[in-house]
């Protein structure tokens, strides 16, 4: 595997382990030119789904996006990068069993809400932000309008960095009163 600091490909593995209820497999790598570490993970691959946007438009399903959604809504709350990658991976199993050609935005959108939902309210209530409309959302603008600006149809932030979740007194400085009011719609 090429080194991503060096380029130069001559590393040694020194962890491996399974993640995602076996879906996956994280191997930590060393670079033996450099010095340095870094991850790779192996999966399965599956057949492509297609991932149908609100306005019908069709995309290939991209776990990176997902991924990147999840970033964005989990930055600053204590949620580790392979417990993101793992929710992905779950994720991903639902909508392959369940699906298999098509899948809507919104479907993969629930799935990951529901997932996320288990493992940090403040999380979900971004994401949830992010890919739905609700029409209450103006209730919690203070708290949401960081994360909701430049937010589209999407399931996944298209553009992680648009998230705004950044700035320290975004949605997660405070929980506030939405949490019960998005909780009951999405159950
Ligand atoms: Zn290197």
């Amino acid at each position: 595997m090429q080194c991503p600091f060096c380029k130069v490909d001559n590393d040694r593995v020194v962890d491996s382990r399974v993640i995602g209820e076996g879906s996956s497999i994280r191997r930590r790598r060393k670079c033996l030119e450099c010095d340095r570490r870094f991850t790779t993970y192996e999966r399965i691959e599956t057949s492509p789904r297609l991932v149908v946007k609100k306005d019908q438009r069709r995309e290939f399903f991209n776990r990176d996006k997902i991924l990147a959604g999840l970033r964005v809504a989990c930055q600053k709350r204590d949620i580790s990068e392979s417990q993101i990658d793992a929710l992905v991976g779950q994720v991903e199993s639902d909508v392959f069993e369940r699906y298999d050609n098509e899948v809507s935005t919104r479907a993969i959108g629930e799935y990951v809400s529901r997932r996320l939902r288990k493992l940090d309210s403040i999380a979900f209530v971004r994401f949830a932000s992010v890919y739905r409309e609700f029409h209450a959302v103006e209730q919690f603008a203070p708290l949401l309008s960081a994360v909701s600006a430049g937010a589209d149809d999407d399931y996944y932030a298209d553009d992680a960095s648009a998230g705004g979740a950044s700035n320290g007194s975004g949605p997660g400085a405070n929980g506030g009163p939405g949490l019960d009011g998005f909780g009951g719609r999405l159950r």
